[in-house]
């Protein structure tokens, strides 16, 4: 390969993912707006075309708000790699720090991080501010939104600059081999944030109390023992500090497994509802589908890890991508700009395979609690957070880790019925 054709061939690959997302976003906001004006016959009974319309709107909102996030962040990696960004930054660091050093490494790709945020941060000021804002999502005060930024920029300094840093040690010295010792080590450090992050980052942003409501507690002890499931406690989480958005989650592992509700589910579901989406839920931990995800984004890393060594070796890696400094630093710099742009294709074949578990996971929900109960939950979950009912199929077939309400719906009363 020679460095114009490297050069081409990313520029080709970002222009024409670029260009098939603008056309499938386009598609999408087209189906979206020709379904506006009435509610598709199956949710009739429950969801009014007020709420319908309402949804739409959103979805057409946050689709405009998608492609300039799009443009902006194409722009952004042309800026970084092919415009000299990248090599501009190192030159800037080599001022401060002897080039190639650890703290030289560490200091350029930090930066790479922190103005990236900065580019996004217009962009999520107004999607929190004036688009949530606009459909009633939006709980955020600035004050809490500078507090959480606050917190989110001293927790990548204490934990990030320290992974990079040693990330770049290891790939220094641990010879031709290194990236088995990276993957260790990135093994090692997943498995302790999923330890510590149940007891002590998630309390840093959010407050969690036991579940005291006693109906609730029926319902959901009784479902447990059926399911043979032990959980190290049920918890409250105030997300309308937040958002208006609900949701139920586990978080931990083995011993330390905790079941999370949203204050916000609390509030809108019926006891029957609480219990049918907790078993949708445990429907995933059964079936071990956070188990089979982190095995294949393990066997994934590894296979990347061994990409970016090979591709270290070649020059055409560096020039191609528009950087004259060949070192560690430089090398995972372009790696994690670039990849995404070439990852995309694979996108559709996470989305399947995530609605593949969705579908078990609502089986093992009709199994273990009441299908019907699941669907009056999902119906009032997609009314309350105004996701559309008529997506554009292809559209949902790339990007949706969830099948489309109708579909869904229709798959969990072919169960009841
Ligand atoms: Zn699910």
């Amino acid at each position: 390969m020679t460095n114009t054709l490297f050069s081409s061939l990313f520029l080709a690959v970002l222009v024409a993912t670029a260009a098939f997302k603008l056309w499938l976003g386009y598609r999408h906001q087209t189906h979206v707006a020709d379904h506006r004006s009435e509610v598709p016959r199956e949710f009739a009974q429950q969801i009014t075309l007020g709420a319908h319309q309402k949804a739409a709107d959103y979805t057409l909102a946050r689709l405009g708000l998608g492609r300039i996030d799009l443009l902006i962040n194409a722009a952004w990696v042309l800026v970084l790699t092919l415009g000299g960004g990248l090599q501009w930054l190192h030159a800037a660091w080599t001022g401060v720090f002897a080039e190639g050093s650890l703290l030289h490494g560490t200091a350029f790709l930090a930066s790479i991080g922190v103005l990236g945020a900065l580019i996004d941060l217009p962009l999520t000021l107004y999607r929190t501010f004036v688009t949530e804002a606009r459909f009633g999502f939006n709980k955020m005060t600035p004050a809490l939104f500078v507090a959480d930024t606050a917190k989110t920029l001293a927790l990548a300094a204490i934990i990030g600059l320290p992974v990079i840093a040693a990330v770049l040690w290891l790939m220094v010295t641990m010879g031709a081999h290194w990236w088995w010792a990276v993957w260790l080590f990135w093994l090692g450090f997943n498995l302790l944030v999923l330890l510590v992050w149940p007891t002590f980052i998630a309390p840093l942003f959010n407050r969690f109390t036991p579940l005291e409501d006693e109906r609730m507690r029926g319902h959901i002890d009784a479902l447990l023992a059926r399911c043979g499931f032990r959980s190290n406690g049920l918890f409250v989480m105030d997300g309308s500090r937040r958002s208006a958005h609900g949701n139920a989650y586990f978080t931990g592992f083995g011993q330390s497994k905790r079941i999370v509700f949203f204050d916000t589910l609390l509030n809108t579901l019926e006891p029957i509802e609480v219990e049918a989406v907790l078993a949708h839920e445990l429907g995933h931990f059964k079936h071990r589908h956070v188990t089979k995800r982190l095995v294949l984004m393990s066997a994934m890393m590894l296979g990347l890890l061994w990409l970016l060594s090979a591709l270290m070796a070649t020059p055409w890696f560096f020039t191609g991508l528009g950087v004259t400094a060949q070192n560690t630093a430089m090398a995972l710099a372009l790696f994690m700009i670039a990849l995404p742009v070439f990852s995309f294709p694979f996108s559709p074949l996470m989305s399947a395979w995530s609605r593949k578990h969705e579908f078990e996971a609502d089986r093992y929900a009709t199994e273990q609690s009441s299908g019907e109960a699941l669907v009056s939950a999902l119906v009032k979950l997609y009314r309350d957070n105004a996701s559309t009912l008529t997506p554009d199929p292809l559209y949902s077939r790339i990007y949706d880790s969830h099948p489309p309400a109708s579909i869904r719906i229709a798959h969990l009363q072919g169960k009841t019925l």
